[in-house]
């Protein structure tokens, strides 16, 4: 499961090349950031359901 916070993998990288995402919002609607070029993408969470591939990290606890 993901989580707010969490950095994840796409099934097709960033234009950047990078395919390290984090989720900086959750909710009807997902945002992802991506790591390397700060690049924010919003999709339904049915959407990013179909996209993501795997989580790399949990987020960090604080
Ligand atoms: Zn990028």
């Amino acid at each position: 499961m993901y989580d707010l916070g969490d950095t994840v993998e796409m099934k097709k990288p960033h234009a950047c090349q990078t395919n390290r995402w984090q989720i900086i919002r959750m909710g009807a609607d997902i945002k992802i950031k991506c790591e390397n070029c700060g690049h924010i993408v919003m999709m339904t969470r049915r959407e990013f359901e179909k996209k993501m591939k795997k989580v790399l990290e949990k987020k960090k606890e604080e």
